[in-house]
């Protein structure tokens, strides 16, 4: 099968099975070489890698992904795309193809069963609608996972390398910062995909933390801390925590902790780094 990375192929094998695009799955396939050599380049795909593609489409990414490394797991929730992977993938004996929803996936049991439990690299050009709760996913679960490579909506890569005090930083850079190193890599313009989506994309690397730069006696309290700041992202961070709902600290706690780092009470949340964040939640 020849290679998928430009419209005449893609097309090609879009019309031979009478494919048509669901919506529903964000499938919007890449249909740019250069891209595609990228994409491989930045998630530093070896002969020795095991590689975990979520959401593989006809297989334009996989065929680049089974050139370079050891072994490629391709997860795709449509099943009507199996018999157009087996097909663009038939030169190929290092790919296996699954059919399931990564979300209700065990990844830690996949890489028990395909890579010994060893570390795998996760690339791929996400579904946009299920962008956070698969990263969430692939992070919370502490599923073996080395680094995460993925074309994502250009503001989303944006919001996950935000630094405090600027309108992008929210509980997703810190909780992205908390497990990993993001690093945009480059932008895709929307006409390097078929169809053409209405947003504009970047490549983004997030190599995970073999510990996580600060050190909390409870992740899930922290967390919580983190979104209660940012639901109510104009208040002051004293009225949003007392505000949340299931934290219950009284207003004078709050005060306490904040000027026992040097804080005002005035402070709203987004001024707050990872480490701040993380010596509140051990205050509060
Ligand atoms: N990798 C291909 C490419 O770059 O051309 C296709 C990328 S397309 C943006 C996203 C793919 O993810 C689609 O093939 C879609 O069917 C699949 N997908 C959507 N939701 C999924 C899920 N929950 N689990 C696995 N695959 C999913």
């Amino acid at each position: 099968m020849a290679s998928l990375g430009n419209p005449t192929n893609t097309i090609a094998v879009l019309q031979k099975y009478g494919f048509h695009f669901q919506k529903k799955y964000g499938q919007n396939f890449l249909i740019d070489a250069n891209i595609l050599e990228n994409i491989i380049a930045a998630a530093e795909v070896g002969r020795e890698d095991c590689v975990l593609e979520i959401g593989p489409g006809i297989g334009t990414m996989t065929q680049y992904l089974c050139e370079n490394a050891r072994k490629v797991i391709a997860v795709e929730i449509d099943k009507k795309l199996i018999p157009v992977l087996e097909d663009t993938l038939s030169n190929y004996n290092n790919c296996t193809v699954i059919n399931a929803d990564i979300l209700e996936m065990d990844i830690t049991a996949l890489a028990k069963q395909v890579n010994q439990g060893n570390p795998l690299k996760v690339v791929a050009n996400l579904p946009y609608y299920i962008t956070t709760p698969i990263i969430m996913k692939l992070f919370e679960s502490h599923a073996p996972v080395e680094s995460i490579t993925i074309m994502v909506q250009k503001e989303v890569a944006g919001r996950m390398q935000a630094q405090p005090s600027t309108k992008d930083y929210g509980a997703l850079s810190l909780a992205v910062q908390y497990y990993a190193n993001p690093q945009v890599k480059f932008l895709v313009p929307a006409g390097c995909f078929m169809p053409r989506p209405n947003v504009d994309s970047a490549v983004i690397k997030l190599t995970k933390y073999i510990n996580p730069p600060v050190a909390v006696s409870n992740e899930q309290h922290l967390f919580d801390i983190i979104h209660a700041a940012f639901n109510q992202r104009r208040k002051t961070l004293v009225n949003s925590l007392y505000n949340a709902a299931g934290l219950s600290i009284e207003k004078a706690a709050i005060c306490y902790a904040l000027e026992k780092l040097g804080l005002s009470i005035s402070v709203r949340g987004e001024a707050l780094t990872l480490e701040q964040f993380a010596m509140l939640a051990e205050l509060i």
